[in-house]
Protein backbone atom coordinates (compact mmCIF):
# COMPACT_ATOMS: atom_id res chain seq x y z
CA UNK A 1 0.00 0.00 0.00
CA UNK A 2 2.71 2.19 -0.10
CA UNK A 3 3.03 2.51 3.82
CA UNK A 4 6.58 0.58 3.46
CA UNK A 5 8.04 3.56 1.47
CA UNK A 6 7.10 5.88 4.16
CA UNK A 7 8.71 3.84 6.58
CA UNK A 8 11.80 5.15 7.81
CA UNK A 9 14.70 2.37 8.20
CA UNK A 10 14.05 1.69 11.74
CA UNK A 11 10.81 0.56 10.44
CA UNK A 12 8.35 1.97 12.37
CA UNK A 13 6.44 5.10 12.88
CA UNK A 14 5.25 7.69 15.45
CA UNK A 15 1.66 8.79 15.74
CA UNK A 16 -1.17 10.01 18.35
CA UNK A 17 -3.28 7.12 19.47
CA UNK A 18 -5.95 10.00 18.98
CA UNK A 19 -5.32 10.14 15.01
CA UNK A 20 -5.30 6.16 14.84
CA UNK A 21 -8.58 5.81 16.33
CA UNK A 22 -10.27 8.25 14.38
CA UNK A 23 -8.46 6.66 11.48
CA UNK A 24 -9.89 2.93 11.77
CA UNK A 25 -13.33 4.63 12.98
CA UNK A 26 -13.79 6.57 9.79
CA UNK A 27 -12.29 3.45 7.62
CA UNK A 28 -15.08 1.25 8.80
CA UNK A 29 -18.33 2.72 8.48
CA UNK A 30 -21.06 0.49 8.92
CA UNK A 31 -24.34 1.36 7.12
CA UNK A 32 -27.45 0.41 8.07
CA UNK A 33 -29.68 0.77 5.63
CA UNK A 34 -33.18 1.69 6.03
CA UNK A 35 -34.65 2.10 2.53
CA UNK A 36 -38.16 2.30 1.99
CA UNK A 37 -38.75 3.69 -1.79
CA UNK A 38 -37.11 4.44 -4.65
CA UNK A 39 -33.87 6.20 -3.09
CA UNK A 40 -33.38 2.52 -1.98
CA UNK A 41 -32.40 1.64 -5.25
CA UNK A 42 -29.32 4.18 -5.68
CA UNK A 43 -28.07 2.99 -2.37
CA UNK A 44 -27.78 -0.25 -3.65
CA UNK A 45 -26.13 0.97 -7.15
CA UNK A 46 -23.62 2.61 -4.79
CA UNK A 47 -22.79 -0.59 -3.37
CA UNK A 48 -22.04 -1.90 -6.56
CA UNK A 49 -19.55 -2.63 -8.90
CA UNK A 50 -19.49 0.96 -10.89
CA UNK A 51 -19.47 3.23 -7.53
CA UNK A 52 -18.43 0.93 -5.03
CA UNK A 53 -18.89 2.30 -1.41
CA UNK A 54 -16.17 -0.54 -0.66
CA UNK A 55 -13.26 2.33 -1.61
CA UNK A 56 -14.29 4.23 1.57
CA UNK A 57 -14.87 1.08 3.94
CA UNK A 58 -18.34 1.05 4.36
CA UNK A 59 -19.60 -1.38 2.24
CA UNK A 60 -20.51 -3.87 5.28
CA UNK A 61 -24.05 -2.93 5.12
CA UNK A 62 -26.27 -4.73 7.65
CA UNK A 63 -29.24 -5.07 9.23
CA UNK A 64 -28.53 -5.26 12.38
CA UNK A 65 -28.56 -2.37 14.27
CA UNK A 66 -26.67 -3.27 17.14
CA UNK A 67 -23.32 -3.78 14.29
CA UNK A 68 -24.18 -0.48 12.74
CA UNK A 69 -23.16 3.15 13.33
CA UNK A 70 -24.03 4.66 9.95
CA UNK A 71 -27.99 5.04 9.40
CA UNK A 72 -28.72 5.86 5.88
CA UNK A 73 -32.39 6.76 5.84
CA UNK A 74 -33.39 6.47 1.82
CA UNK A 75 -37.23 7.36 0.82
CA UNK A 76 -40.47 8.43 2.71
CA UNK A 77 -41.14 7.11 6.16
CA UNK A 78 -44.82 6.67 7.10
CA UNK A 79 -45.99 7.34 10.39
CA UNK A 80 -46.81 4.33 11.01
CA UNK A 81 -43.61 3.05 9.83
CA UNK A 82 -41.38 6.21 12.60
CA UNK A 83 -41.31 4.15 15.78
CA UNK A 84 -39.57 1.40 13.49
CA UNK A 85 -36.97 3.91 12.73
CA UNK A 86 -36.85 5.43 16.19
CA UNK A 87 -35.94 1.84 17.36
CA UNK A 88 -33.44 1.08 15.07
CA UNK A 89 -31.72 4.41 15.57
CA UNK A 90 -31.77 3.97 19.48
CA UNK A 91 -30.10 0.48 19.02
CA UNK A 92 -27.36 1.12 16.91
CA UNK A 93 -23.90 1.73 18.70
CA UNK A 94 -22.27 4.73 19.77
CA UNK A 95 -20.71 6.54 17.95
CA UNK A 96 -23.56 6.68 15.48
CA UNK A 97 -24.16 9.14 12.23
CA UNK A 98 -27.23 9.52 9.97
CA UNK A 99 -27.68 10.49 6.64
CA UNK A 100 -30.98 11.51 5.39
CA UNK A 101 -31.03 10.61 1.51
CA UNK A 102 -32.88 12.00 -1.05
CA UNK A 103 -36.23 14.39 -0.82
CA UNK A 104 -38.79 12.02 0.83
CA UNK A 105 -36.29 11.59 4.08
CA UNK A 106 -35.11 15.28 4.54
CA UNK A 107 -38.78 17.01 3.93
CA UNK A 108 -41.47 14.55 2.90
CA UNK A 109 -40.57 15.54 -0.95
CA UNK A 110 -43.91 14.91 -2.93
CA UNK A 111 -45.79 13.39 -0.36
CA UNK A 112 -46.95 16.35 1.41
CA UNK A 113 -49.95 14.22 3.22
CA UNK A 114 -50.98 13.34 6.64
CA UNK A 115 -49.29 10.09 6.80
CA UNK A 116 -45.20 10.95 5.77
CA UNK A 117 -43.33 12.16 7.85
CA UNK A 118 -41.99 15.47 6.51
CA UNK A 119 -38.64 15.65 7.81
CA UNK A 120 -36.73 12.40 9.80
CA UNK A 121 -34.88 15.43 11.49
CA UNK A 122 -38.27 15.76 13.46
CA UNK A 123 -37.42 12.94 15.35
CA UNK A 124 -34.02 11.76 14.92
CA UNK A 125 -30.66 13.94 15.23
CA UNK A 126 -29.81 14.12 10.85
CA UNK A 127 -25.84 14.44 10.48
CA UNK A 128 -26.16 14.88 6.53
CA UNK A 129 -28.79 15.53 4.14
CA UNK A 130 -27.87 14.44 0.49
CA UNK A 131 -30.44 16.07 -2.11
CA UNK A 132 -32.19 14.67 -4.87
CA UNK A 133 -34.63 12.36 -6.42
CA UNK A 134 -33.22 10.80 -6.31
CA UNK A 135 -30.09 11.56 -5.59
CA UNK A 136 -26.91 9.94 -7.39
CA UNK A 137 -24.45 8.00 -5.89
CA UNK A 138 -21.62 10.29 -6.36
CA UNK A 139 -23.59 12.87 -3.65
CA UNK A 140 -24.32 9.61 -1.38
CA UNK A 141 -20.72 8.44 -1.36
CA UNK A 142 -19.99 12.71 -0.81
CA UNK A 143 -22.03 12.62 1.98
CA UNK A 144 -20.40 9.25 3.82
CA UNK A 145 -17.24 11.11 2.77
CA UNK A 146 -18.41 14.28 4.96
CA UNK A 147 -18.89 12.44 7.84
CA UNK A 148 -15.75 10.61 7.29
CA UNK A 149 -14.05 14.19 7.25
CA UNK A 150 -15.68 14.89 10.34
CA UNK A 151 -14.26 12.10 12.21
CA UNK A 152 -10.92 12.46 10.96
CA UNK A 153 -11.10 16.12 12.04
CA UNK A 154 -12.91 15.75 15.68
CA UNK A 155 -13.48 11.73 16.14
CA UNK A 156 -16.68 11.60 18.24
CA UNK A 157 -20.06 13.40 17.35
CA UNK A 158 -20.50 16.74 19.02
CA UNK A 159 -22.34 16.36 22.19
CA UNK A 160 -23.87 19.75 24.09
CA UNK A 161 -25.68 19.43 27.42
CA UNK A 162 -25.77 16.07 27.26
CA UNK A 163 -27.59 15.44 24.07
CA UNK A 164 -26.30 15.09 20.60
CA UNK A 165 -26.06 17.53 18.31
CA UNK A 166 -26.65 16.92 14.37
CA UNK A 167 -23.77 17.95 12.51
CA UNK A 168 -26.64 19.64 9.74
CA UNK A 169 -24.69 19.15 6.78
CA UNK A 170 -26.01 19.76 3.50
CA UNK A 171 -24.64 18.49 0.15
CA UNK A 172 -24.62 20.30 -3.01
CA UNK A 173 -25.84 19.13 -6.23
CA UNK A 174 -23.80 17.44 -8.40
CA UNK A 175 -25.82 18.27 -11.51
CA UNK A 176 -26.68 21.20 -13.31
CA UNK A 177 -30.60 22.13 -13.29
CA UNK A 178 -31.77 21.97 -16.97
CA UNK A 179 -35.10 23.48 -17.68
CA UNK A 180 -38.08 21.59 -18.03
CA UNK A 181 -39.17 20.36 -21.88
CA UNK A 182 -41.62 23.08 -23.34
CA UNK A 183 -45.38 21.57 -22.39
CA UNK A 184 -47.38 19.74 -24.85
CA UNK A 185 -50.21 21.71 -26.36
CA UNK A 186 -53.62 20.50 -27.09
CA UNK A 187 -55.75 21.64 -30.47
CA UNK A 188 -54.22 23.66 -33.13
CA UNK A 189 -50.72 25.78 -32.60
S1 LIG B 1 -36.84 11.42 -3.05
FE1 LIG B 1 -37.68 10.79 -5.05
S2 LIG B 1 -36.51 8.94 -5.57
FE2 LIG B 1 -36.27 9.27 -3.34
S3 LIG B 1 -37.89 8.08 -2.38
FE3 LIG B 1 -38.68 10.15 -2.69
S4 LIG B 1 -39.76 10.03 -4.68
FE4 LIG B 1 -38.40 8.25 -4.55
Amino acid sequence: MGLELALPAEGFLTTQLRRVINWARRSSLWPMPFATACCGIELMATACSRYDIARFGAEAMRFSPRQSDLLIVAGRVSVKMLPVLQRIYLQMTEPKWVISMGACASTGGVFDTYAVVQGVDQFIPVDVYVPGCPPRPEQLIEGVMAIQRHIDNEGMPPISGGKRVPLGLAIEPSHVVRPQPVGLTVGRA
